[in-house]
């Protein structure tokens, strides 16, 4: 019987990663691709299964909004049947959302084994539910499927791997397969950079502006951070290009703050774009701002600065090697790190873009029959 994979997606980042993944899944055997419905707009769903060629959802779940807690249990809820009923060989699970969590812990309930791909990152900051999510995805899989050397220490530092199995369960296996986001960037990034006109048409020239996204919860869902975001933004001094996370779009709106950017002309709100607009934009910018982890990744990827709009990263080696800047919301800092010269090198930190290859041969060497 041909190995047969379950995958819980959720989200935008989730949609962008499953497309390194989900078409070569189908050649080596079956996928049953479950959407939670956590991002259900066109312009945070839709777009990327048409634009990254991700086949389209087997499973609909139309689970979405309230508070993390609440959505992550009706999720658990919606998700217990639809396993349940497939058995499927493993459920596959990317990345740190509701989703991620939600998927990794109805499988382990019903005794199924949990692939995880982007094991191992942290941020080490327990206050961010992305954080929550990762440790607890991580440690109720059988496969850790790693997008750096980084992420395996981590999990070796918490008795994950083959430095510390896990004693009473079964194998737990740790797996460096590179970061399949980089598969996604390394094809579309030399496209997206010759189309200055995606960049011209929202008023700003290639290499004179900077791309801006920030949806985190601690920076969105904090009036004082906030505000502070929209300081830092309009105090820059190079305008701005920045698609509005629905999330971001909301909080700016309920404190009186979207008029306030939106007609500054220095920056540039718009709506959230598909992922070759995005990389255009990414690719021609100088700089990046961001409370995203794909984006600081791609970022490095793509040789633009980046200045993560955090006290922290669980992305490390974008930072050490001199591209990613932790400037959190503050506007000096940001002023500093965007007048400084990146260095010379960039060394390949997340792999050789064919980690969605890796992440079948891993899932199939495991669990194929
Ligand atoms: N992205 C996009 N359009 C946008 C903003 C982001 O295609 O308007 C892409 C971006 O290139 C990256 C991913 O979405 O690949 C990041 O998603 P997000 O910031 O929502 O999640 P995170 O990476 O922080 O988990």
């Amino acid at each position: 019987m041909a190995l047969k994979v379950l995958t819980v997606v959720g989200n935008r980042p989730q949609f962008i990663k499953a497309a390194a993944v989900s078409s070569r899944l189908r050649a080596a055997g079956s996928e049953l691709l479950v959407h939670t419905g956590q991002h259900f707009d066109d312009e945070l769903s839709a777009v990327f299964f048409a634009e990254l060629g991700l086949p389209a959802p087997e499973i609909q779940l139309a689970v979405s909004g309230g508070s993390n807690t609440s959505q992550t249990a009706r999720m658990l809820s919606a998700l217990e049947p639809v396993i349940a009923d497939a058995r499927p060989d493993c459920v596959l699970v990317y990345g740190d959302t509701n989703s991620t969590l939600a998927g990794a812990l109805a499988a382990t309930q019903l005794n199924l084994p949990v692939a995880h791909v982007e094991a191992g990152m942290r941020s080490f900051d327990r206050t961010m539910p992305e954080e929550t999510n990762r440790v607890l995805a991580d440690h109720l899989s059988a496969l850790l499927l790693c997008s750096s050397e980084v992420g395996v220490a981590n999990l070796a530092a918490e008795g994950i791997g083959a430095a510390g199995q896990r004693a009473g369960s079964s194998v737990t296996e740790v797996v460096l397969v590179g970061d399949v986001m980089v598969d996604v960037a390394r094809e579309a990034q030399p496209r997206a950079r010759e189309r200055v006109d995606l960049v011209r048409a929202h008023g700003v020239e290639p290499g004179d502006y900077l791309l801006a996204t920030a949806h985190r919860a601690g920076n969105v869902d904090d009036p004082q951070r906030l505000a502070a975001l929209a300081e830092l933004l309009l105090g820059i001094g190079v305008p701005v290009v920045l698609p509005m996370h629905p999330r971001t779009r909301a909080r700016l709106k309920a404190a009186g703050l979207l008029e306030r950017l939106s007609s500054a002309g220095q920056v540039h709100v718009i709506q959230p774009v598909g992922y070759l607009e995005l990389t255009a934009l990414l690719c021609n910018a100088r700089g990046v701002l961001t409370d995203s982890g794909g984006l600081q990744k791609e970022a490095y990827l793509a040789g633009v600065p980046c200045l993560t709009l955090r006290p922290n990263t669980e992305w490390v080696e974008t930072v050490a090697a001199g591209w990613n800047t932790l400037v959190d919301l503050d506007l000096e800092a940001a002023r500093t790190a965007l007048a400084a010269v990146p260095p010379a090198g960039r060394p390949e930190l997340y792999g050789d873009g064919h980690a969605g290859e890796r992440v079948v041969a891993a899932l199939s060497a495991r669990f194929g029959n």
